[in-house]
């Protein structure tokens, strides 16, 4: 029979262990329901990565800023966001980006949803990316980074591959160039794989990335100096 002290006990221990399973889950770079790239093997480039666009009014500028270095990036785009800017995405492509899937409605509910709806949100996605680079995307990255069994089989079952990240500056939530600059670079090193924004999704629909567009020129300035190339992750 338990007494006091061991239900409380037992009850810690429980809890513990389902706290750990959440942050196994959902942690972004946890292998627990899939493996998941945060990192790539290089000694002298790095991979930039922009989530949640296209969004004309930082996509572009974004793009101005990678193309005056010659770096080359990985966009993880929204299905809704790229059915409305079509042409956009058709540049990033000749540009040389790799157009990545992050679903169609980046929606924050997901994770509780059947195999069938992430199904759905990611090949409704890839076909669309399909439609206007003539190349499927192989890449996908969960909304947030919440990996979960359901999304994980429709993963498998469109031979995409999970990507993370190792370097980001929480761009999303009102901070300002100055410190997205500080986080990113601080503790740097090749083969990272960076996480910026450069659109918003449906939840953020009125908010800004200014300062994304803002801290980049100088993010690039700061890994030329380190005589490190940017490439994206189309051979991953
Ligand atoms: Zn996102």
């Amino acid at each position: 029979m338990l007494n006091w002290t061991d239900t409380v006990g037992l009850g810690a221990i429980g809890y513990a262990a389902a706290l750990g399973s959440v942050a196994g889950v959902l942690y972004h770079n946890s292998p627990v329901v899939a493996p998941v790239a945060s990192r790539f093997a290089s000694n002298d480039s790095v991979a930039l990565t922009f989530d949640d666009g296209p969004t004309p009014q930082f996509t572009i500028p974004i793009l101005k800023s990678l193309e005056s270095v010659g770096a080359k990036a990985t966009f993880f785009c929204i299905g809704e966001n790229i059915s409305a800017h079509r042409s956009l995405v058709k540049d990033m492509v000749s540009a040389g980006h790799c157009i990545a899937n992050h679903t169609w409605h980046h929606d924050h509910a997901g994770i509780v949803r059947s195999k069938r709806y992430w199904s759905w949100e990611l090949r409704r996605t890839s076909d669309l990316i399909a439609d206007i680079s003539g190349q499927s995307p192989r890449l996908f990255r969960a909304p947030m980074g919440f990996k979960i069994w359901n999304q994980a089989a429709a993963v498998r079952d469109l031979e995409m591959k999970y990507v993370g990240w190792r370097a980001w500056a929480w761009d999303t939530t009102g901070t300002n160039a100055a410190n997205i600059y500080r986080r990113i670079t601080k503790r740097l090193a090749p083969g990272d794989i960076i996480l910026l924004h450069d659109g918003l999704e449906y939840a953020r629909r009125h908010a800004s990335q200014i300062e994304t567009v803002t801290a980049l020129p100088n993010i690039l300035e700061d890994i030329q100096r380190r005589g490190w190339r940017m490439v994206s992750l189309a051979n991953l």
